[in-house]
């Protein structure tokens, strides 16, 4: 599968900065994507250049949603390690599912009759504005300066039906 297609997104890599931390993308494209040729903690903040416990925290994080497997390995000493990969299916699900649940919340919102402000180019998982904070920025986007746009149910259909490209 893939993948690069989730990066190219600013909407996914926002997203994943917010869950994961700083580090995720970086640490998202050096896993390989099997189990087989999973790589080290300690490799992966060498290449990263940064300690190994902010990757391991990372990567726990990451754990947790099942985006990354590990592989633990006992050597004769008995000291414990790990090696990690990427679960492509599984980030592509996590990215899907979030995005669910941000456009459920923000029908509820209109339905509730709130008058939001998006950022088309940001995309709308990263953040609607209301209309108080529209008008604190001049209706531009706080991020790249694009004019804001209010939100439609018809606008979140659009975000919808945009399937992530793999
Ligand atoms: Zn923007």
């Amino acid at each position: 599968m893939k993948i690069g297609g989730i990066f190219e997104e600013l909407e996914n890599r926002k997203l994943l900065v917010r869950e994961f931390g700083e580090m995720a993308l970086e640490i998202l494209k050096l896993l390989p994507k099997s189990e087989k040729e999973a790589i080290s903690d300690k490799d992966l903040s060498i290449k990263l250049n940064v300690k190994t416990n902010h990757v391991n925290n990372a990567l726990e994080l990451m754990n947790m949603h099942k985006i990354v497997g590990f592989v633990k390995e006992v050597d004769s000493k008995g000291w414990i390690s790990y090696r990690w990969y990427l679960r492509p299916e599984r980030l592509l699900e996590w990215i899907e599912n979030e995005k669910t649940k941000i456009y459920k919340e923000y029908e509820k919102r209109l339905e509730f009759g709130e008058e939001l402000y998006f950022c088309n180019i940001c995309g709308i998982s990263n953040g609607v504005y209301n209309f108080e904070d529209s008008e604190l920025y001049k209706f531009k986007c706080p991020h790249c300066q694009n004019n804001l746009e209010i939100l439609t149910f018809d606008d979140i259909e659009v975000y919808k039906s945009k399937k992530t490209k793999k």
